[in-house]
């Protein structure tokens, strides 16, 4: 899914898929750190009993096309938050409809953002 030409450099994300031995649910999730996947609790019901089903699927997506598919207005799961690549999506879509540049500092803010989501908070203490 979401492949595309090689006219632009694309992300290469490790995401994982799970199932949930509670209820059955199966999402995907990405891990950048080991320690990722000791937090993980299923979307659905919330437990933790989680089964790795494939070790690792690379996707290609980068962060254009993810702008492109985004749609503020539709109703997001709560898996949607818990994906790190989504962070901050919301504003830069905004942002890109009103014409406004975020500037450099707001990507730096949402990189940290994305692969230390704890960063931000600890830095503003
Ligand atoms: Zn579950």
């Amino acid at each position: 899914m979401f492949e595309r030409g090689e006219e632009q450099e694309e992300s290469k994300m490790p995401i994982y898929e799970y199932e949930c031995k509670r209820c059955g649910r199966q999402f995907q999730f990405l891990i950048l750190k080991k320690d990722d996947e000791m937090d993980l609790n299923c979307p659905e019901c919330g437990k933790k009993e989680l089964k790795r089903l494939i070790s690792r699927v690379v996707y290609h997506v980068s962060e254009a096309d993810r702008l492109e598919q985004y749609d503020p207005n539709a109703p997001k799961s709560d898996s949607f938050y818990r994906d790190t690549r989504n962070i901050g999506l919301h504003a830069k879509k905004r942002a890109q409809q009103m014409g406004i540049d975020l500037g450099s500092s707001f990507e730096e803010k949402l990189e940290k953002l994305r692969t230390d989501p704890g960063s931000v908070i600890r830095d503003s203490e």
